[in-house]
């Protein structure tokens, strides 16, 4: 009985394997819906199975769209561990490596094992309200806001020692990878995504008479949390994006930060790519 079961499991891992399955999840404009059909017959073509309908058995997700389809696509699929590479049909496209031009060489370079697999680190929030507690997870940045556009006062700690008492339209929490993104149109420092740290940074902080509030990002030690207490008056009025997507809490009372236990895998074409990627896209 035990062989057969293994034997079956076997040939059914076997069956996997031999799929070939690529999920592809693209947006709906008019190009990626182009680019997505020229990518499903080169597919075919190379001998892989793709598939539009998410499949947890395939061997790569393919992300046809710009950076939001990107986040939006991870989150999705509930930060998958199927290694992502996307296909930049967007403006900036920093998550993406390919361009529609090359899905041929793509699929080559894919087919002979030419790429590396980076682990792409993420986020975690822990929300506390009166009554439950919600993880979020985000792969750019979670910000912390009052309903809107009011100032909000929050109380910030890391590792529980009290840091400052802030007054502004936010503190935003950014990950490595999401550093190019909100963080750095707010002032923040670019992190290579190798580094296992994570970034507050303030949105407009007020400085006055009446309020102070570091006006710098802090980087912070990956294994460190941090804790941000609103004040009462913001415990029903306030605004939580996660990579964009908005979320309000009852009751809210404390979100502690630290770096998530889950990563994402992503493709890499070239080694050292990062540096050439940073400079063609904001230089
Ligand atoms: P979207 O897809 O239009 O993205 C907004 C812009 O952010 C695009 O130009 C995109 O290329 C860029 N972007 C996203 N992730 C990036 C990254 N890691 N590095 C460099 N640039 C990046 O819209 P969306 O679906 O709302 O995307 C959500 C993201 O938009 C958020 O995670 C946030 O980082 C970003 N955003 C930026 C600002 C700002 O810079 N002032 C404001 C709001 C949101």
């Amino acid at each position: 009985m035990i062989f057969i079961i293994s034997y079956y499991q076997y040939f059914n891992l076997e069956d996997n394997v031999s799929d070939k399955i690529i999920n592809i999840i693209s947006n709906s404009n008019y190009d990626s819906r182009k680019t997505t059909s020229r990518l499903i017959q080169i597919l075919i073509d190379n001998g892989y199975t793709p598939t539009t309908t998410f499949n947890p058995s395939a061997e790569l997700t393919i992300c046809v769209g710009g950076d939001g389809s990107f986040l939006k696509a991870v989150h999705k699929n509930s930060f998958s561990t199927i290694p992502l590479v996307g296909v930049n049909t967007g403006h900036l496209g920093f998550f993406q490596e390919i361009s529609p031009e090359n899905l041929e060489e793509f699929v080559e370079e894919y087919k002979n094992g030419n790429y590396i697999i980076e682990e792409v680190k993420l986020i975690g929030a822990e929300i506390f309200t009166r009554t439950k507690s919600i993880i979020l997870t985000a792969i750019n940045e979670i910000v912390v806001k009052a309903q809107a556009s009011k100032i909000i006062h929050l109380n910030a700690y890391v590792n529980r020692n009290h840091l400052e008492k802030f007054s502004g339209d936010g503190i935003l929490i950014s990950t490595p990878s999401g550093s190019t993104a909100y963080n750095f149109s707010n002032g923040g420092a670019i992190l290579h995504p190798s580094l296992n740290v994570y970034e507050l940074t303030p949105i407009a902080p007020v400085n006055s008479v009446a309020y102070r509030s570091l006006s710098s990002s802090i980087v912070i030690p990956g294994n460190y949390v941090v804790s941000i207490v609103p004040e009462k008056r913001y415990s029903s009025s306030n605004l939580i994006l996660v990579d964009g997507q908005e979320y309000s809490f009852k009751g809210l009372k404390k979100i502690n930060f630290r770096m998530s236990n889950k990563t994402i895998k992503k493709l890499t074409f070239e080694n050292e790519s990062y540096w050439e990627n940073l400079k063609s896209k904001f230089l």
